[in-house]
């Protein structure tokens, strides 16, 4: 196998300008330094670099991670230093596979510290250059994919911390393709029993429908067309197994309670485009209720944007309906590599709204302890999240099962530290109330609050919420420690009788000089 035209070829297909000398170079390099190293399959250890390249190619990112790709196992697996990837491609490929290496280095553990201390590593090289993460994914990705020969106890530690560590973190990039397939692929060693299951039940499905999705497909087409909306393309789709998975054993539901087993994709040119397609697709099928929702005027946090409706089509199978422009289609596909693909690059307050999550939870960690970091991190990553209103209309989005508590530290740590009450939509609710979508949430606060209770670090939800009533306790702490010395002082000079020399203000201030004190 000619792993170099393999390679070449794929930057012909991409229809992009790279530099074809530069990625021949990183190749010959590779290829030299990797020479006798064999994958557990037997084959030549070029072949991964090549395989890793090849994704990001199709992801369309630039040549230097290209070349770094190509690289990104020199430096852990050879006698090549990073000084040499220096001299040779130049800094930014250096930074680039410096970053991944460091990354590979982090050891796995099951310890929860050490996992913590990894995770938030992982963190800081992605917000320096998403980029190294990107290549990691495709790295990964590429790992899980030629998983089967590996000893079974390495299969399962992969899988695992591919299922906790970066499929979530796939998603929260909103890389959805690269998600859906890490999980499944994590599921297969995970649980192989159920999810040869899961395929075999999806099999039979297929056969008993048969025609199903084809028929829909046609109907819609010709339905849209008279429409007016004739360039609409219209795709079909199953649901991931590890979706179905996630439904059948951690909701409990069965197979016939879940509605979005298939789902019929339709791409239009503009937003207006979309809400008539729904409209359409309204009015040949029945919809279910409380299953549409409108994520085109309120976005997810990782920027997916579409509509989605369950309907029941003919034969009584339901099915889900999501609506989207071929734009919000390519980056929900690929999320932020997308940005990449079809820009030249991240700018301005794109780039900001997407790595403010990350920020946001490294700015959150540096307080907590390592065993509440993971956990919030845990929550954070895969939480389905809600979205509720200020007053104002202002949109909070948060975790599912947040409270009010969760809700008000998001605004801002003092009206947190003085709620004394929450109203929803109008209405006083307890305390641990958690919020829906759509809600409307109005804190009620009061100066005479006595901040917040040690309870509710229990009952929030967001690592956020947790921290800030934590440091609430931290600074209350302290007070109470200052009150409770001076206390104490004031018993000891009593019992030595010389407690009315210490109120005089001259002995007080000679005391404190000869002791080095400032109060
Ligand atoms: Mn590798």
């Amino acid at each position: 196998m000619d792993y170099y035209l393999q390679l070449t070829s794929a930057l012909e297909q991409s229809g992009r300008n790279y530099d074809v000398d530069v990625i021949k170079k990183a190749y010959d390099f590779a290829n030299e330094r990797h020479a006798g190293q064999l994958r557990r399959s037997g084959e030549p250890y070029i072949l991964h670099p090549v395989a890793v390249a090849e994704l990001l190619i199709g992801l369309g990112l630039d040549n230097a991670c290209v070349c770094a790709a190509l690289l990104h196992d020199v430096v852990e697996d050879t006698r090549t230093t990073i000084g040499e990837v220096r001299t040779l491609f130049g800094e930014e490929t250096a930074e680039l596979v410096d970053g991944v290496t460091k990354l590979t280095r982090l050891p796995t553990s099951s310890v929860e510290e050490e996992q913590a201390e990894n995770l938030r590593k992982m963190l800081l090289a992605m917000s320096k250059d998403i980029r190294v993460m990107i290549i990691k994914l495709c790295d990964r990705l590429h790992n899980m994919r030629t998983l089967e020969y590996l000893p079974d106890q390495k299969q399962r530690d992969k899988a695992r911390e591919t299922m906790e560590i970066y499929a979530p973190i796939a998603h929260r990039l909103g890389m959805s393709s690269f998600k859906e397939e890490l999980e499944d692929l994590a599921l297969k060693y995970l649980d192989p029993h159920a999810y040869d299951e899961i395929l075999q039940t999806l099999a039979d499905l297929d056969e008993k429908n048969g025609e199903f999705t084809r028929e829909i497909t046609a109907e819609l087409k010709e339905q849209l067309a008279l429409s007016g909306i004739d360039r609409a393309e219209i795709q079909s789709r199953k649901k991931s197994v590890y979706g179905i998975y996630r439904k059948l054993f951690i909701q409990g539901r069965s197979m016939e309670e879940i509605y979005d087993i298939y789902a019929i994709r339709i791409l239009v040119d503009t937003v207006a485009e979309c809400y008539n397609a729904l409209g359409v697709v309204h009015d040949l099928y029945t919809p279910i209720p409380k299953r549409f929702k409108d994520y085109i005027s309120t976005p997810k946090p990782n920027g997916y944007q579409s509509l989605h409706t369950v309907v029941i089509g003919t034969k009584g199978i339901p099915f889900e309906v999501q609506i989207r422009t071929r734009e919000m289609d390519h980056s929900a596909e690929y999320g932020i590599a997308a940005h990449w693909k079809y820009k030249d690059n991240l700018k301005g307050k794109q780039k900001e709204e997407t790595f403010a999550w990350l920020r946001q939870l490294i700015e959150n960690q540096q307080d907590s302890e390592a065993e509440d970091f993971i956990k919030n991190i845990k929550v954070d990553l895969f939480a389905e999240d809600v979205y509720v209103f200020t007053p104002k209309g202002d949109v909070i989005t948060l975790p599912q099962g947040a409270t009010p508590i969760d809700f008000a530290y998001a605004i801002h740590s003092g009206v947190g530290n003085s709620m004394v009450g929450a109203k929803v939509n109008g209405r006083i609710v307890n305390i641990d109330y958690q919020l829906n979508s759509g809600e409307v949430v109005d804190i009620i606060t009061s100066k005479t609050a006595g901040g917040p209770k040690r309870d509710w670090m229990k009952i929030c939800k967001t690592g956020t919420a947790r921290n800030k009533i934590k440091q609430w306790y931290k600074k209350e702490r302290r007070e109470e420690n200052v009150q409770h010395g001076r206390q104490e002082l004031e018993r000891e000079l009593r019992v030595n009788l010389l407690w009315d020399d210490y109120l005089q203000d001259d002995v007080r201030a000679e005391l404190l000089k000869r002791m080095e004190l400032s109060s």
